[in-house]
């Protein structure tokens, strides 16, 4: 079994400083620069949960033991880095997010694996810290987060998802993001609740760009990860981008099959937290409506907890052999592990 979401804490900015250069090891010791001080989740929970994953040794132990625990655990570091205005602070400190993933989780576990902390809102620094932080193989994903001040199908990213599929990393969009713009298309919520069941409209405003803007047609062999996205949304969504699709295609000329194709063959979901029906028995329905047994990731998403007695009926209810290949077949053939 690998889980595909397992959460790496940064608890503060002076865990990173042996990994800064000494301009910005200045910068935190002298002018009180703190580095990020949001976070991808309401502030309440960052803070409940802020101690829990911040230690490898503490997670491996809590990841990795049980009867039914995973062999290998993705780490997803939600270091909200794309919240600094200055590109060189965000990019500073997306490398030393990095180098101490490699030093005190990677080198304390075997068993761990990371995605690459990028400073997303600035692409052309985040296309280096990819290459640099893709020479070390225990780097297996680039991790975005799902909130951005554009869409991710928009030219600028373009050169983040190139460098990706260069170096054969798929591109995981991860719940969450703080680049200051709302989190729904109508404006800000009032409540905690409408930012986090409301998530999924972000996942589709993204997949809807990287779709149309021809992403995978210029990347036949790049995968785009939804993390923390939930799954059941896509097959109802997708039957009406294909719909939109025969309509409206001239507008879009590289986008040359029906986008549930894309989909199918690009883009994989991790399942937690698990959209269940209430009735567990009807949860293989909406596993068959996606159409394809490639395309869910196992994930636990520790530290955060998800009503696991429910999403464990869900489970059971699945064919041992559809088990198999989201637990393990999926994952290791997308990180090649
Ligand atoms: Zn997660």
């Amino acid at each position: 079994m690998i889980d595909c979401d397992v959460h790496a804490i940064v608890p503060s900015v002076h865990a990173l400083t042996p990994y800064l250069t000494s301009y910005w090891r200045e910068q935190v010791e002298q002018t009180g620069f703190k580095g990020p001080v949001d976070s991808w989740y309401p502030q309440g929970l960052a803070e409940a949960l802020g101690h829990v994953a911040t230690d490898a040794t503490r997670t491996a132990a809590a990841v990795f033991s049980g009867p039914n625990s995973p062999s290998l655990a993705v780490l997803t570091c939600d270091y909200a880095v794309e919240t600094l205005h200055n590109p060189d602070a965000s990019a500073a400190l997306a490398r030393a997010a990095n180098e101490w993933l490699a030093a005190e989780w990677l080198a304390r576990d075997p068993r761990f694996r990371a995605s690459i902390v990028v400073p997303s809102a600035f692409p052309e620094l985040a296309v280096r810290e990819i290459e640099r932080a893709a020479a070390d193989p225990r780097f297996v994903q680039v991790l975005l987060p799902v909130r951005s001040e554009s869409p991710y199908g928009s030219r600028n990213f373009r050169p983040v998802f190139a460098a990706a599929a260069r170096l054969g990393l798929p591109v995981a969009l991860h719940y969450g993001g703080a680049p200051g713009t709302p989190p729904t298309p109508v404006g800000w919520p009032s409540l905690v609740m409408e930012e986090v069941a409301g998530a999924t409209g972000v996942f589709q405003t993204q997949l809807l760009s990287v779709i149309a803007g021809g992403v995978f047609d210029e990347h036949p062999g790049l995968k785009l990860v939804l993390a923390e996205a939930g799954f059941a949304w896509l097959a109802p969504m997708l039957w009406r981008f294909d719909k939109n699709w025969k309509g409206l295609r001239r507008e879009v000329p590289w986008v040359r099959r029906p986008p549930s194709e894309y989909a199918r063959e690009h883009v994989r979901l991790t399942t937690a937290p698990l959209d269940a029906p209430a009735d567990p028995g009807q949860f293989a329905a909406a596993v068959g409506q996606l159409g394809s047994d490639g395309m869910l990731l196992y994930a636990s998403d520790y530290p955060h907890r998800h009503g696991d007695d429910h999403a464990a009926q869900c489970w059971d209810s699945l064919p041992a052999d559809l088990r198999r290949r989201i637990s393990s077949d999926n994952p290791r053939s997308l990180y090649r592990l």
